[in-house]
């Protein structure tokens, strides 16, 4: 079956992060360690390589495994959670001591992913002819618009807003960084992101149970210091974003939310970013404080790939999007809007989970999928998507209708 579509806005992604890192060697095409391993012997030994696509439940990296690479710095797929290969930590020690001492503590790592984040980008460099290339990949993917949820700084702004997608990528940062940026740049930014947990790759992701492995996950912040956190970014005047994964961390945003409406310090907007393991009960409170919820349909995969660290039960209860559109009255593109995380990019991957999700609750039609991500600006031309139920793949056409 064929269909039309209008390229598409993605409202959760990390430009600054990924095109910074186009070109960098990647591990999500590898079948298994040893292809990973391989991959990895090839790299350069005279300087620092950033390596992603890292799925650590898939693709097991033991420190044996690391003593024999050259230089690198190997980032977990979601962006959560590294390894350095001793080489690598002996060219860090010098410039980032405390990330050579601190990345394999899971705690530290989520306490500063920013900083992290930043790494990986400073490690990379984003210039004008990456960026570009990394434009053109989302083209071809059907996207004609995304948001930075994360932008690295001062010197990625300036290239992103010299690019011929200036008006088309929105970009959001934490805090710390917003505080480092010029007042120009501050005054484009559309809006702070705060992060209350970690992310399932790492298991640090703070659901209302344990892993099946026993970790806790991981609550970024105190209750009350939450609270004061956000009253601090609200005196910022901008947009808020918060990161929750698992109903631990949900609940504790929806608290801290519902205590600040409650002094009258409301955000010009409040999106909740991921919520795979939103309750009912949590999102009848989202939806009367008037909060959207930005999702990633492509992480009802995660259904299949965590099933070594989430029980069935907790498997069946991520991305509910039946729940949130049919029970509690969501609108995909009102107060209901998607995006991919870069994990991957494009509408091809979304709408095959979309489509034929592991469980019946994540299901999504089309229709509902392009209406939460919403048409990219400018009137683009038409681009068609090939669904076959049969092998249940669907493939975003390279070309246009009417030119082929
Ligand atoms: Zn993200």
């Amino acid at each position: 079956m064929l269909q039309r579509f209008r390229p598409i806005f993605d409202r959760h992604s990390h430009v600054s992060v990924y095109a910074a890192l186009e070109g960098s060697p990647n591990l999500s095409a590898c079948e298994d360690s040893a292809a990973a391993l391989n991959l990895m012997r090839g790299l350069p030994q005279d300087r620092l390589s950033l390596v992603m696509g890292w799925h650590s439940g898939r693709l097991p990296v033991s420190d044996a495994d690391l003593a024999g690479l050259p230089p690198v710095l190997l980032v977990n797929l979601s962006l959560h959670g590294l390894r350095l290969s001793p080489a690598a930590a002996r060219l860090l020690q010098d410039t980032d001591p405390e990330v050579v001492e601190r990345h394999s503590d899971p705690v530290w790592s989520e306490r500063n992913l920013d900083l992290l984040l930043a790494l990986y980008g400073r490690t990379a460099g984003l210039t004008a002819d990456k960026l570009e290339r990394w434009i053109q990949g989302l083209e071809a993917l059907g996207i004609g618009a995304v948001e930075d949820m994360l932008l690295t700084g001062t010197e990625a702004w300036q290239t992103m807003r010299t690019s011929r997608w200036a008006d088309r990528m929105p970009w959001w940062t934490v805090p710390a960084i917003f505080d480092t940026l010029p007042a120009e740049a501050q005054a484009e930014c559309a809006g702070l992101k705060c992060f209350t947990d970690g992310a399932l790759g790492a298991r640090t992701a703070a659901l209302g149970e344990p892993f099946l492995s026993g970790e806790p996950g991981l609550l970024l912040h105190a209750g009350e210091a939450l609270k004061q956190m956000l009253a601090a970014v609200h005196s910022r005047g901008k947009a808020l974003a918060v990161h929750a994964i698992g109903d631990r961390a949900i609940g504790q945003a929806l608290d801290a939310l519902e205590d600040l409406e409650g002094q009258g310090l409301r955000f010009p907007s409040v999106r909740l970013e991921h919520v795979q393991f939103i309750t009912e009960a949590q999102a009848r409170r989202a939806r009367d404080l008037g909060l959207t919820l930005s999702m990633q349909p492509n992480f009802s995969g995660d259904s299949l790939d965590y099933a070594d660290r989430l029980d069935q039960t907790r498997l069946a209860r991520n991305n509910p999007f039946r729940m949130l559109i049919d029970r509690v009255g969501f609108r995909p593109g009102r107060d209901l809007i998607f995006g991919s995380d870069g994990m991957p990019h494009g509408l091809g991957a979304a709408a095959r989970w979309s489509l034929f999700p592991p469980f019946v609750g994540q299901r999504l039609s089309l229709e509902e999928l392009v209406a939460g991500y919403g048409e990219a600006p400018g009137n683009q031309p038409w681009r068609e998507v090939l669904i076959e139920e049969a092998t249940r793949s669907v493939r975003v056409l390279q070309g246009f209708p009417g030119l082929r």
